[in-house]
């Protein structure tokens, strides 16, 4: 853990916290072909895969802040289109 020379690719994939000891994994593994996913954050948080492809969208499970009552599903899918916030 002391040597230098693996801190440069560990520290992108790898979170270390010296002071707690703890080493954990910062990436997700691609379900796919098994190679550490990239993390994106724009336009939309996601999990992407350079070496297949393979993109993993993240859906936050935060969906009481609904302004309407979902009524039919439809409806959700119509309000991705008026999106922009006044
Ligand atoms: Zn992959």
């Amino acid at each position: 853990m002391a040597k230098k020379e693996l801190k440069t690719y560990i520290h992108k994939v790898y979170i270390i916290d010296v002071e707690k000891g703890s080493i954990r994994l910062k990436n997700k593994k691609c379900p796919r072909c098994g190679s550490i996913m990239a993390h994106h954050m724009q336009p939309v948080e996601r999990w992407h895969c350079g070496k297949c492809s393979y993109t993993e969208f993240i859906t936050k499970p935060v969906a009481p802040a609904l302004p309407k009552k979902i009524a039919k599903r439809e409806e959700k899918v119509e309000e991705k289109d008026k999106r922009k916030k006044t």
